[in-house]
């Protein structure tokens, strides 16, 4: 596709021939809310922070609730037939993370690919000159132009969620992932970004917002260097008061264990945020999600795969959240790679007053039920 041709803010590009005056409300942005927002340390702004993108209600919905009409948009792109920015094939780079022309590529030879959104929260491309005009017409939307770059990872075998993918596709979906994060932060630190916050996670199913049906990971690689959430900010504080003790690497509570392969354990949230919440961590004092070595990976894989097909026997709704904590890149001091399986839930008033949860079934049970199905599982 010729750069002049690209429609605004795909793939997080806003170049002189795609932006108009009349489109400064579509510029993205980030803003931190002022009532909750209570901190700024060295590392910029603490609090509750939206990532506000007009864009994104563009996407193309691959579930039709109405029709039950399933499309996959991936397809199309897997066999050269539809514009892509590919920025791992397996976990080779095939684009600069700042690649600003999309092209077509059959990919159907690997066995996992990461590209950019086609739909993204972030600017991405922004031309100097389209930036001065931005300046000009409001100085302070241009303030908080959301910078980043939005990745999404599928595996080119089509399944839908982790429970039935292979484990060797599993491995390479991660390990795409994994690589296109490594080459997104080496180029964003080679251009002047320093501080840069890393979201990995997984959404499986509508409810959960999963747009597309094939199931795909996505990273959110956040280059505004103003800070970060609260959540976000809590863990980090977490392990920062440790010193050289960690949380993770001291012995759990043994009730809650449900499963430890070689590299990982899997247990139940002791506070759980939603229903049958299990998290996860690698055994080794892991930081960066792409310090995973590859047995670490097929550990993962492992993890996730059992995990999941025990909720799944138990009945636990199939839209879920997988996410990952990882320590950002520029930050000084200690941390410990971990992730959450969530099931799907209703939220209610207390819950959107606070960081809180009321659940009905306690950790010691889950572990217990998850335990027991995954144990059955492996006697197969
Ligand atoms: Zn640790």
């Amino acid at each position: 596709m010729k750069y002049e041709e690209i429609p605004f803010m795909h793939w997080g590009i806003i170049n002189k021939y795609n932006f108009s005056d009349d489109k400064i409300d579509r510029v993205p942005v980030k803003v931190f809310d002022p009532l909750l927002t209570h901190r700024y340390s060295i590392y910029g702004t603490t609090g509750h922070f939206s990532y506000i993108s007009p864009v994104r209600g563009y996407r193309p919905k691959g579930v039709d609730f109405e029709k039950r009409k399933r499309s996959d948009v991936f397809r199309k792109i897997i066999e050269g037939q539809d514009w892509a920015i590919y920025i791992t094939l397996d976990d080779n780079l095939k684009s600069s993370p700042f690649e600003k022309t999309p092209y077509m590529f059959c990919s159907e030879k690997y066995r996992a690919a990461t590209i950019i959104n086609r739909f993204p929260s972030y600017v991405r491309i922004i031309d100097d000159e389209v930036l001065e005009r931005i300046k000009r017409i409001d100085d302070k939307i241009a303030g908080s132009i959301s910078r980043g770059i939005n990745l999404v990872t599928f595996p080119i075998k089509y399944c839908e969620s982790v429970s039935e993918i292979d484990s060797d596709y599993l491995f390479w979906i991660i390990k795409s992932m994994n690589a296109a994060i490594s080459y997104s932060i080496k180029e964003a630190n080679r251009i002047g970004y320093g501080r840069i916050v890393v979201y990995p996670f997984f959404n499986i199913g509508p409810l959960a917002g999963g747009s597309q049906p094939r199931l795909h990971s996505q990273v959110y690689i956040d280059l505004n260097s103003d800070g970060h959430g609260l959540l976000m900010d809590i863990a980090l504080t977490v392990f920062r008061s440790g010193g050289e003790q960690c949380p993770l690497c001291e012995d759990l509570e043994e009730g809650v264990i449900i499963y430890q392969n070689d590299t990982w354990t899997l247990w139940a949230a002791r506070a759980p945020k939603r229903n049958f919440q299990l998290r996860f961590a690698p055994k080794r004092h892991v930081e960066y999600i792409t310090d995973l070595s590859l047995k670490e990976i097929r550990g993962l894989a492992d993890i996730l795969i059992r995990s999941n097909k025990a909720l799944d026997a138990l009945g636990v709704n199939e839209n879920r959240n997988i996410i990952f904590y990882t320590k950002p890149m520029g930050y000084g001091f200690n941390f410990h790679l971990f992730g959450e399986i969530l099931p799907w839930e209703n939220i209610g008033g207390v819950e959107l007053l606070d960081t809180c949860r009321v659940v009905r079934i306690s950790p010691r049970s889950v572990a217990g039920m998850v335990r027991e199905q995954i144990g059955k599982e492996t006697k197969l």
